[in-house]
């Protein structure tokens, strides 16, 4: 048996018990153990930032079971998804049965320092490619484990909350592949030195400017949020 006890105050008295501080979070973004050892090995397969999209379970969407990744140009600060491969990847999904509530709400992406932050970007591509789903999250995973998750409703009255995020073993899953990681990553990631194209490493007709703050970014979206080409989180 277990008996609690109150402490002592200098002065004698007893000190009342400690209230449990009540978290902040409402909801919790849960990712089975092959989904988020895949985020956490895609994380660390290179220098640069990576991202994808998760995949929920049908009948409960904020269970991710996978992380699928789309062609993308990654810097250490930025990724950029390739249009094309987002429309294939969003027909792959539908052509396996999934609705796009199940594939096209959880924008997952990597930073490769120790800050999960989003970063103005983020913010902004979170607003122009997930802003007219009724609802989407945002999901950061930094280098040593820190995570930010956000749900936001873009329907009726709107609103968001923050997300805490945990591992489900409740469920059966699939062993760790790297092989089939790796594969992924190398036929979906191009990785780009900014400084090196900045030097003229590259052809003219491949030279952007990949700093965030750069006027190059977000300059050539439209209506269509995923044929908006600026696929960037820094
Ligand atoms: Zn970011």
């Amino acid at each position: 048996m277990i008996a609690l006890t109150r402490k002592r105050t200098k002065s004698g008295r007893r000190s009342r018990p400690r209230r449990r501080q009540e978290p902040g979070w409402r909801q919790t973004l849960r990712f089975s153990p092959y989904a988020w050892a895949k985020l956490k090995f895609l994380r660390d397969f290179g220098g640069t930032e990576v991202g994808g999209f998760g995949i929920s379970n049908a009948h409960d969407l904020l269970l991710i079971e996978d992380v699928v990744m789309i062609d993308q140009v990654c810097t250490p600060v930025s990724v950029e998804f390739d249009d094309a491969s987002v429309a294939d990847f969003f027909d792959d999904q539908v052509d396996e049965g999934r609705s796009p509530e199940q594939f096209a709400r959880i924008w997952i992406h990597t930073h490769p320092g120790s800050c999960p932050s989003p970063s103005g970007t983020d913010e902004e591509t979170f607003v122009r490619c997930f802003g007219s789903a009724d609802w989407a999250v945002m999901f950061i995973l930094a280098k040593h484990g820190a995570t930010y998750g956000r749900l936001k409703f873009n329907t009726g009255p709107g609103g968001e909350t923050q997300l805490r995020r945990t591992i489900d073993y409740s469920a059966p899953f699939a062993a760790a592949d790297h092989d089939l990681w790796s594969t992924e990553y190398a036929r979906r990631v191009t990785v780009l030195d900014p400084f090196a194209m900045r030097h003229g490493t590259f052809p003219d007709s491949d030279v952007r400017d990949f700093r965030p703050d750069s006027p190059d970014m977000g300059a050539s979206c439209d209506d269509s949020p995923w044929n908006a080409s600026e696929w960037v989180a820094s």
